[in-house]
């Protein structure tokens, strides 16, 4: 579903939160939620307010008896940075960070065609973490089987790194059109 904007205490925008984390964080009192007119409420009062909306951008929640808006934008009210975040090592993220594409060919691949490549492989010692696992298409994957990529003579187009979640990261995969008219004048104030 949606995502949420998260503002530091001085309305920079530091991260892009799902909507169940925002909400959390508003609940917990750790941040507001902010309406289009960057009018802050607590999480009562948030409740209260856009349980009347005939609409919201970024949807509502609904339970038998309680309907609220999603907030599209929130505020820490604590902390200037969002409490820290890692990277899930997964499969999935290891395709996300290396753009889909084999990383010894380039070519771009559909998720299903790819594999986890060990650069250095597992049975000569190399660990399985972001900095020896790349994505491989299968022909790749089988001609560079044991060896080194040197020995291989397959060298890796990309250098496999740890990626850092940030505001960034997390906006990159959509187009700038998928980002809502409600954040555009907030991020264009992050990037000033
Ligand atoms: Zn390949």
């Amino acid at each position: 579903m949606s995502r949420t904007l998260v503002l530091n205490r001085s309305f920079r925008a530091v991260a892009v939160a799902d909507w169940q984390r925002a909400l959390t964080l508003v609940y917990m009192g750790l941040a507001e939620a902010l309406d289009e007119a960057l009018t802050p409420y607590d999480f009562p009062a948030w409740v209260a307010a856009s349980s009347n909306w005939v609409e919201a951008p970024a949807g509502f929640v609904r339970s038998p008896n309680l309907r609220f808006a999603v907030p599209e934008v929130i505020r820490l009210v604590r902390y200037d940075r969002v409490p820290h975040r890692e990277v899930a090592f997964t499969r999935h993220n290891v395709f996300a960070r290396d753009g889909r594409r084999c990383a010894y060919c380039g070519r771009r691949k559909p998720t299903e065609e790819l594999d986890l490549d060990h650069v250095i492989p597992r049975s000569r010692g190399g660990p399985h973490a972001w900095t020896n696992v790349v994505a491989s298409c299968r022909p790749c994957n089988l001609k560079k089987a044991d060896k080194l990529p040197e020995e291989a003579g397959m060298p890796l187009k990309v250098r496999p790194v740890k990626p850092r979640w940030t505001l960034l990261g997390s906006l990159i995969p959509h187009p700038r059109t998928d980002i809502p008219a409600s954040w555009k004048k907030l991020l264009d104030l992050a990037d000033a």
